[in-house]
């Protein structure tokens, strides 16, 4: 395809049944308003860390919600658990809540406790 300046994308299939989603039950089962997000975004175009990084909050929830990890793991540190996320929400999401979680579950993850 090179010849042509262009090549095809790899297929994108989001394998809900293969997908690690233990993170995200464990967030679930300890903060039921986790399941509330609408993913509009509020708390992103409001984050403080999204202000300087690429982070978004809204995009590491649905993330989780697949079972799609990794990138959440790589960037949930930099979260500086300021709030201003909670304050915008309008479904009252608790999201500093949640990121502790998720920082406790890849924590417990590493050590095999979840
Ligand atoms: S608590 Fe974290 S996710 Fe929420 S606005 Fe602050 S830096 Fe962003
Ligand atoms: S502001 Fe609340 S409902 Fe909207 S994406 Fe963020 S957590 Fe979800």
């Amino acid at each position: 395809m090179d010849k042509f300046g262009f090549t095809l994308s790899k297929a994108r299939v989001i394998d809900l049944d293969s997908n690690d989603r233990s993170i995200a039950e464990y967030i679930l089962r300890n903060e039921p308003s986790f399941s509330l997000c609408i993913e509009c975004g509020c708390c992103a175009s409001t984050c403080t860390a999204g202000t300087y990084t690429p982070f978004s909050l809204r995009e590491l929830q649905i993330l989780l919600k697949r079972g799609e990890n990794e990138k959440v793991r790589t960037n949930i540190g930099k979260c500086m658990l300021c709030g201003k996320c909670s304050l915008v929400c309008p479904r009252g999401v608790n999201t500093r809540n949640i990121i502790e979680l998720a920082k406790k579950a890849f924590k417990n993850q590493e050590t095999h406790a979840i």
